[in-house]
């Protein structure tokens, strides 16, 4: 008797217990409250947003920068010639612009070696150059110059490859070089997006040669 006196009171006790909760509703199971946090977290949370589209009147009438290349080490166009004992002459100005080449002096007839791998682009006689060759190199980045050639090698044609080390023309004086000087007058420029052989960003040959020597 005493046992089921106790039993009801505490059955009483218990859903008393449970009309309190629910009414303060804390008796939601811990698993349904663990479930609604983070929906509600997400609905709090503003969404990414999204990169502003690029307006086509706004973008800049300019190429947009190209990666900088990586400066190659070539050869040398001279052969038996060490780099190191070389002076850069790129910046001394000539006639009012500056000179922006590398001027090696070096016997008339003396072999002109390719720099680098690369397709011979244009064969071209100009006033101050005299005999020239324009060469890309492989990655069509850069453009080798060679002027003052005496004479071009006898199968040198546009669009041919050449080799590192391949015999391209010969030392002379021709353009505005003077004739008791024959040296090579030798230029690398950088190429841009339109890859026009006559057009680019000089760099100092000097400093590429001496790379060269270490590779
Ligand atoms: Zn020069």
């Amino acid at each position: 008797m005493r046992t089921a006196v106790f039993a009801l009171g505490f059955a009483a006790g218990m859903v008393f217990l449970a009309a309190i909760l629910w009414s303060t509703g804390s008796f939601l199971p811990s698993q349904a409250l663990a479930a609604a946090a983070p929906e509600a977290v997400r609905f709090t949370q503003p969404a990414p947003m999204p990169p502003p589209a690029q307006r086509p009147d706004a973008a800049p009438a300019v190429h947009p920068p190209a990666p900088p290349a990586v400066s190659p080490a070539l050869g040398m166009p001279l052969a038996g010639v060490d780099p190191h004992t070389l002076q850069s002459n790129f910046s001394q100005m000539r006639n009012g612009h500056a000179h922006e080449a590398l001027d090696i002096m070096a016997a008339r007839g003396t072999e002109v070696l390719a720099v680098a791998q690369g397709n011979v682009v244009k064969l071209f006689t100009s006033k101050p150059g005299g005999l020239t060759v324009y060469q890309f190199d492989d990655s069509r980045s850069w453009c080798y110059y060679y002027a003052h050639l005496d004479h071009y090698a006898a199968d040198l044609k546009e669009g041919m490859l050449l080799r590192k080390g391949d015999v391209l023309g010969y030392v002379g004086s021709t353009g505005d070089a003077s004739p008791d000087a024959p040296h090579l007058h030798f230029a690398v420029f950088e190429l841009g997006p339109e890859k026009h052989w006559w057009q680019g960003t000089a760099v100092d040959p000097l400093p590429l040669l001496i790379r060269g020597t270490m590779f």
